[in-house]
């Protein structure tokens, strides 16, 4: 394992050396669309999204770069497929990164003349999908003599070998594919064999359901194993729901605090309030707040007491009305009809406490 992680420059933003592991998203309107595109760069960006990414399909898509990075909140990645002028293009307009698969861009010159335009400029992300594996490559997987992860890590390190070697080193590298087995296989074998940072995802994950199940088992299996310097959860959903997914799947892998940690009892035979509603109540009532706390939502007095202790403010149901706690005390008895507005009053009660603190 490779443990030192190359530091790779992303507009105002890091991958890899001690950096937080990083959020990213793309984008799903016609890039060229300067509205449509910015306005959902913004929700992305509101949402807690920290590196965008906008497909580049065209040269109406490139015209549109200069003004996308301009008013862009969030650094601008293009994705390039084909056409290494496109690139090259989307470079000059001042991108922050190109995601390009070097396999498809017409030969080794075309990848070189990428380089050059990047250097010092923009990062490159080589991004290799084991549906677009090179010849060779498929040769040897038929002859048995490589399994499919093993190929893309080793093209993936051929690519970014020909880059270092041309001095060219801003360089990050993504191992996807719809199998979350291959994907995994695939990233912890590239870890081994560079210093490269690795952008993780599984491709064509799926609906927001499948999506999410699919990613979090294949992002937090590597995450859990430090291997990862950004994130992107491919969902066939709002792209920002994409980042809601990445904001769970680091809070649960303990590597980044990304706002309020929400736990709530499954209920069980001893439940007598309307937990499900009261926790997607609550649920939705902390999604914007980034202050790094713990909110317990439990059916019951059995449990719940125990666990809102833990909690730093926490609901435990009753009959027809619940408890509620802050740092371990219980602070007030309320009807069930009342819970969700006085949990909000001591919730912002914290927060203010919390951002007090932070202050002194
Ligand atoms: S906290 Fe209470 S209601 Fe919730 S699952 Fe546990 S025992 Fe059941």
């Amino acid at each position: 394992m490779v443990k030192q992680i190359r530091r790779v420059k992303i507009g105002s933003l890091f991958l890899g050396g001690n950096e937080p592991v990083l959020i990213q998203s793309m984008t799903n309107t016609k890039t060229s669309d300067l509205k449509a595109t910015l306005n959902q760069i913004n929700s992305l960006y509101l949402a807690g999204c920290e590196i965008v990414r906008v497909a580049v399909p065209t040269k109406d898509d490139v015209l549109a770069l200069k003004t996308i990075v301009a008013n862009s909140p969030l650094p601008v990645v293009a994705d390039i497929h084909f056409n290494y002028l496109l690139a090259i293009a989307a470079i000059e307009a001042g991108v922050h990164k190109v995601r390009i698969n070097p396999g498809n861009l017409g030969g080794t010159d075309n990848l070189l003349s990428v380089a050059k335009a990047a250097k010092g400029r923009a990062a490159i992300r080589v991004g290799v999908n084991s549906g677009s594996l090179p010849q060779n490559k498929i040769d040897l997987i038929n002859a048995g003599r490589l399994t499919r992860a093993e190929a893309m890590a080793e093209t993936a390190k051929e690519y970014s070998d020909f880059l270092d070697d041309n001095d060219f080193h801003d360089i990050v590298v993504s191992l996807k594919a719809s199998d979350v087995s291959t994907t995994i296989a695939a990233n912890r074998k590239f870890r081994t064999l560079t210093d490269i940072p690795l952008h993780l995802g599984v491709t064509e994950a799926g609906t927001l359901f499948s999506g999410t199940v699919k990613s979090a088992v294949g992002l937090g299996t590597l995450l859990m194993e430090g291997i990862g310097e950004t994130i992107r959860v491919s969902l066939t959903a709002d792209p920002t729901e994409e980042i809601k997914v990445a904001k769970e799947i680091l809070k649960a892998c303990g590597i980044r605090r990304l706002g309020v940690n929400v736990i709530a009892c499954p209920t069980c035979g001893r439940t007598n309030i309307n937990l499900a509603e009261l926790a997607k109540s609550v649920e939705k009532m902390v999604e914007s707040i980034t202050e790094d706390i713990t909110v317990a939502v439990m059916g019951c007095a059995v449990n719940g007491p125990g666990e809102a202790r833990e909690a730093d403010l926490g609901i435990a149901g009753g009959k027809g009305e619940g408890l509620i706690f802050v740092g371990g005390e219980v602070v007030e008895k309320a009807p069930e009809a009342e819970l969700l507005k006085r949990f909000q009053f001591h919730l912002g009660k914290v927060i203010e406490e919390k951002r007090n603190d932070r202050q002194q």
